[in-house]
């Protein structure tokens, strides 16, 4: 499902109607699955000057196999008042869908991580409780960049080998970061949250990031 929006081009400030995905149904355009994977649907570029701009609207991708709806809603892509019915017109289309995942995000980086979760057969719920027993661990051991560690951005990157070690990735300094992880970590995770039942998502378009889990854990 395409629309065209109206983009100003961030270096040379011209405008130009640029055609959008706003919905992405895996399953009957497979072809996409990789384009969101290397976030090449998500930008545009410039004809003027040749620019590749990030492309800010609102997408709802949807796995149909995996079960999964991400909403993708960066801030300002639809005006504030709005996005209160745009966020009941999804519920009301999700509410018929027996047993799906559904997360909302602000940016394509943690669409593109959500997709690589689900993808790999993992829960993202883990995954933010594995980030965070790993920033612990980190900061524990390098305790003079405790804070910045603590706040990083951390993200899946793969899970692999006949162990399934799991990579997350995490900006330190200027440069991007790896830190592996067994999966006895992963299933740790699993563990502590099954014994926190009070940690939940919520109805609908859940967010699952570092501030839904720091609602439980700090
Ligand atoms: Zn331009």
């Amino acid at each position: 499902m395409k629309s065209t929006l109206q983009a100003t081009c961030s270096a040379c400030g011209r405008t130009h109607a640029i055609p959008v995905w706003n919905g992405i149904n895996v399953a009957d355009e497979p072809e996409l699955k990789a384009r969101v994977k290397d976030g090449s649907l998500f930008v545009w570029e410039c004809p003027d000057c040749g620019t590749v701009n990030l492309i800010r609207s609102q997408v709802l991708y949807h796995d149909p196999e995996l079960r999964l709806m991400v909403w993708l809603l960066p801030s300002g892509a639809v005006p504030e008042e709005q996005v209160a019915t745009v966020e009941a017109a999804l519920n009301a289309q999700a509410a018929g869908l027996e047993g799906y995942v559904l997360r909302r995000v602000d940016d394509v980086g943690s669409l593109i991580e959500k997709v690589n979760i689900h993808d790999a057969g993992l829960d993202d719920r883990i995954l933010e409780m594995c980030k965070y027993v790993t920033k612990m661990e980190l900061a524990e051991k390098d305790r003079a960049h405790a804070a910045v560690l603590l706040d990083a951005p951390f993200k899946f990157f793969r899970m692999e080998g006949a162990d399934n070690e799991i990579t997350m990735s995490y900006p330190f300094e200027g440069q991007m970061h790896g830190v592996q992880i067994g999966f006895n970590v992963y299933e740790d995770c699993r563990g502590i949250l099954q014994r926190n039942p009070a940690v939940q998502t919520g109805g609908g378009f859940a967010k699952v990031d570092a501030a839904w889990l720091s609602r439980y854990f700090r």
